[in-house]
């Protein structure tokens, strides 16, 4: 089926969401829902305003009338299947007529996902899921979050040291820290209670919670009770100087409470607490040489980084670094349709050769950051003619949603500030000198091109700005690299670079 989303269906869906954001529905979702009539005008609009009130699609179900004969409901989420306070919205929109139904997201609860959807279909409704997923996920996180997860939302924050907590909290505090209490009283480890300071605000169903202390913070990831991380600083003139030295953008941060506003995670100034956490390291024997393999944590998002170590990097000028984005199909599968898997290849024989380097392996960028299923999905819509990036764009997704901060927290944790970085898209190069390493050279990685991928190495030349001499460069190692006899490229010989040894 076409996934294949109009500009006009794009501004529906980003209308219901519109009608959705206003409301405090808290234990509720919020949703949002419009009607188009069959002669593609507007019939019915509604959202669902907080607990007891009418569900979104009932309300604009309502508002149409008649005319949802025949017309297309863009809803934020799927339509609920169970018999509340209201009937099912799945069997109202069935009743009404309506001809199709296009969902924003499926409902995070396993219990009932898919449910509304199949219900929708059996009656004859064209369903489809997917338009602006991201965005109503992002229109209720703290809901999603504890459909899927079953937790609470809880943001915990990293105050900077000149924050006192207890300045910054115009709300009811003592209802705060009950609150509080009564998440944290199951967590073991560090007595959290003594220790942590409250500057939280409960908005939109999310608890923020300012700790001090990184130990606590990892306790209560480790619980599952924090679900981010991120910064607090405080407004006035250290925000000012923040945004000449560090290059910070005020749109970057959110007021979220009295003399408060919490920077993103991934954009505090390189100076502040490392919320990457070194968990483990192991040395690996690849063909390419050994190479030390350290395991990092994100304390963000909880996603798992590995970094290949060879040779003597901290204080070095101009390490050659990989910041390499997760590819399973290309990296595992050696899938030709890109050329991630031979650019990693190359880069671990450059670094392995040069004796020194870092390949940084960052999870969770697949697909430029839209995750391994949606990078399938977007596949499918390229193989009805959508290149790489209209097929992001299609799916609701930006045509890069890939962040570097972690990759440079933890190339400052491994004590490199002076990079050779190995890449052909100079966005990557800006996105990680925005955290302030230092890049002294951009160096070329090409590798890989075949009859598979030429045209998406096209496309990432002429609508993502990589630099790839797509005419002069020799041609791809295809039969070498994936041929039936396995992989080819013979291991550096001696002198291959030994742990911890300093190397030319
Ligand atoms: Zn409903
Ligand atoms: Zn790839």
């Amino acid at each position: 089926m076409s996934r294949t989303w109009s500009d006009a269906e794009r501004a529906r869906m980003v209308r219901a969401i519109e009608l959705a954001r206003p409301y405090r529905t808290h234990p509720n979702p919020r949703v949002g829902c419009v009607i188009v009539g069959a002669g593609g005008k507007v019939v019915g609009e509604g959202a669902h305003r907080g607990v007891g009130a009418p569900h979104a699609e009932a309300v604009a179900l309502g508002e149409a009338r008649g005319a949802a004969r025949g017309a297309t409901a863009f809803v934020t989420l799927e339509p609920c299947s169970h018999t509340g306070r209201t009937p099912p919205c799945a069997d109202a929109l069935v009743a009404a007529g309506v001809a199709r139904v296009v969902i924003a997201v499926y409902d995070p609860d396993a219990r009932v996902r898919g449910r509304g959807v199949a219900m929708l279909r059996q009656a004859g409704i064209e369903t489809t899921v997917g338009l602006m997923g991201d965005e109503a996920i992002r229109l209720d996180a703290g809901f999603h979050h504890h459909r899927r997860t079953g937790l609470p939302y809880v943001r915990g924050v990293v105050a900077d040291a000149e924050a006192r907590a207890d300045e910054a909290v115009g709300v009811d505090i003592a209802a705060l820290i009950a609150e509080a209490d009564h998440l944290l009283a199951d967590t073991t480890g560090p007595a959290p209670t003594t220790r942590r300071k409250l500057a939280g605000l409960a908005e939109d169903g999310h608890l923020y919670v300012a700790i001090e202390d990184m130990e606590i913070i990892e306790a209560l990831r480790g619980e599952g009770l924090v679900d981010t991380v991120s910064h607090y600083i405080r407004i006035g003139a250290d925000h000012e100087d923040l945004g000449a030295e560090d290059g910070l953008r005020a749109s970057d941060a959110v007021e979220v409470g009295a003399g408060y506003l919490r920077i993103d995670l991934e954009r505090s100034p390189a100076s502040w607490p490392p919320l990457v956490r070194r968990r483990a390291e192991a040395v690996i024997p690849t063909r390419y040489g050994h190479f030390r393999a350290i395991g990092y944590e994100s304390l963000g998002d909880g996603r798992q980084h590995v970094a290949l170590v060879t040779g003597r990097v901290v204080g070095e000028e101009g390490v050659l670094v990989r910041m390499h984005s997760e590819c399973l199909t290309g990296d595992v599968f050696a899938s030709l349709r890109c050329d991630c898997g031979f650019q990693l290849q190359e880069a671990m024989h450059r670094i392995g050769e040069a004796g020194r380097g870092v390949v940084l392996y960052m999870r969770g960028h697949e697909g430029r950051g839209i995750g391994l299923i949606d990078k399938l999905a977007a596949y499918a819509l390229q193989e009805q003619g959508r290149d790489t990036v209209e097929a992001n764009l299609d799916l609701g997704f930006p045509e890069d949603s890939r962040d570097y901060g972690a990759g440079a927290r933890i190339l400052a944790d491994l004590g490199v500030n002076s990079v050779c970085l190995l890449t052909n898209n100079p966005a990557k190069r800006a996105g990680v000198e925005a955290y302030g390493v230092r890049i002294v050279e951009r160096v070329p990685l090409v590798a890989g091109e075949n009859d598979h991928n030429r045209t998406y190495l096209r496309t990432k030349v002429a609508k993502l700005g990589h630099v790839i001499d797509m005419e002069d460069r020799p041609p791809g190692r295809v039969p070498e690299t994936v041929g039936e006899d396995g992989p080819i490229r013979q291991p550096p010989e001696t002198g291959k670079p030994a742990i911890g040894k300093p190397q030319a």
